[in-house]
């Protein structure tokens, strides 16, 4: 800790935790930390959503209120307080937060779990034109202007910028819908050589593959230079036809850690030590997206909602004055959809796709929604035919899938093995 940070007597009995950010990882620590810390949540959003199966409202196989449930509730079933705001000052020596319409909260502990912000590499007309896709009401934006140019019954053209996971989930659930629509064309545009740089190299052919019969032109190693109204250029001057441009391409750090000196610089995520606990500021955790650890994770949810739980369980080891546990993230593979045309598994192992990984991705899905909405409304809203087998939710919990539990879910053909 820098010697010159004086800390703030701690409250022994009832300490104060202010978490900012309540999604994955600041939702999973609220309900987590014990009556015995006055816990207050701050977040603009009213809603808990569930990010990795956003793409699927842009086909409507999804409805936003399927994906979403009251954070209230669920604080407020944790016995601590939810503020509907957004925090805009973070003081990490005098141990404040200043709230966007004013509030002021002071803390002994903090968790910071604002996740990340669509990142358009200051690529001219992006932040004008572009629609990003991070949220439910990002993707219902993106829905609604589908069916407008569906119903104009006129050629066109969509770009989807990005062609890792995000953009390949998307593409999937235009094709789901619009694959027979006359007169559609998609685009996808990725600065890297190949598709899913992330996975191996065989998922590459396999999507080009899959998507031979369809209007989809790849456009790999190639990158945006400028976002037009109705068209985007190329840096090789190419120029697209776009009614619309669906922004997948990364995520940046909130500005706000850079401007709290929690960051060393504005690209850098919450400097954390192997515990969450920031480098500086010992009172201070990160969880989630926000939280930039010395070896770099991939940005998911499952690591989100175990740094949120690490998180809460180190600042009560810590009131506690015993010794913080390091985060271990866990193994998990990564489960990419792609609408109901296939669906791919990724673990550094193997690569297999299926039907069955679909259910999987579902069964992930179906068990986070119930295990994190404590009014139970989400398990009584899906309906019996909705439900994924108890073999495959037991699947979709365990850590890390191995090869012979992924054969027991039946239809899979693995695209590589290492
Ligand atoms: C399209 C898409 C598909 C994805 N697919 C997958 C997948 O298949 N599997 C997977 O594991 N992961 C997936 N992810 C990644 C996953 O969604 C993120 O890793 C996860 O959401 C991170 O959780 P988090 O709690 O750290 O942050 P977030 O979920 O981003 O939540 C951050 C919260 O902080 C709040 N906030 C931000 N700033 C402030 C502020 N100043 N004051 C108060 N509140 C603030 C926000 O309103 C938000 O509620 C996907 C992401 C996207 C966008």
């Amino acid at each position: 800790m820098n010697a010159s940070i004086k800390q703030k007597k701690t409250n022994q009995s009832h300490p104060s935790v202010v978490i900012v950010g309540a999604n994955f990882a600041g939702l999973k620590a609220a309900v987590l930390l014990p009556k015995k810390f006055r816990v207050t949540v701050v977040d603009p959003l009213p809603w808990f959503e569930f990010s990795p199966n956003i793409h699927e409202l842009i086909s409507g196989f999804k409805t936003p209120d399927a994906l979403r449930f009251s954070k209230e509730t669920a604080i407020s079933r944790a016995e601590h307080s939810f503020i509907p705001d957004t925090a805009e000052t973070i003081l990490p020596e005098k141990q404040t937060i200043i709230t966007r319409s004013g509030r002021v909260l002071p803390f002994d502990y903090c968790i910071l779990a604002v996740g990340g912000q669509a990142n358009m590499f200051n690529i001219k007309g992006a932040n004008i034109h572009a629609m990003p896709f991070k949220s439910v009401d990002q993707c219902r934006v993106i829905a609604q202007r589908l069916e407008e140019l569906k119903k104009k019954k006129k050629s066109f053209s969509i770009v989807i910028a990005g062609g890792g996971f995000e953009g390949i989930e998307a593409l999937g659930e235009i094709l789901r819908r619009y694959k027979n629509v006359k007169g559609i064309k998609i685009h996808i545009v990725e600065k890297q050589n190949r598709l899913m740089m992330d996975a191996s190299a065989d998922i590459d052919g396999e999507l080009r593959r899959i998507c031979a019969p369809y209007p989809v032109e790849f456009h790999t190693g190639s990158a945006i230079a400028r976002v037009w109204k109705h068209s985007i250029d190329l840096s090789d001057k190419t120029k697209l036809p776009a009614q619309l441009t669906i922004w997948t391409g990364g995520a940046k750090p909130p500005e706000i850690l850079f401007n709290s000196n929690l960051s060393s610089s504005p690209d850098q995520w919450v400097n954390v030590n192997a515990a969450l606990q920031h480098i500086s500021y010992p009172n201070i955790f990160a969880a989630g997206d926000a939280a930039g650890l010395h070896m770099p994770l991939k940005k998911q949810a499952y690591h989100a909602l175990d740094m949120g739980k690490t998180a809460a369980e180190n600042i009560i080891r810590q009131h506690a004055g015993k010794p913080l546990k390091n985060f271990k993230p866990s193994a998990k593979p990564m489960l990419v959809s792609f609408g109901d045309l296939e669906a791919f598994l990724i673990d550094p192992r193997i690569v297999v796709a299926g039907p069955a990984i679909g259910l999987l991705k579902e069964a992930v899905f179906q068990l986070v929604m119930t295990e994190l909405d404590p009014s139970g409304l989400f398990s009584k809203a899906i309906h019996s035919t909705e439900r994924v087998s108890n073999a495959t939710l037991k699947l979709a919990s365990a850590t890390s899938v191995s090869p012979v539990s992924l054969a027991k879910l039946g239809k899979v053909r693995i695209i590589q093995k290492a």
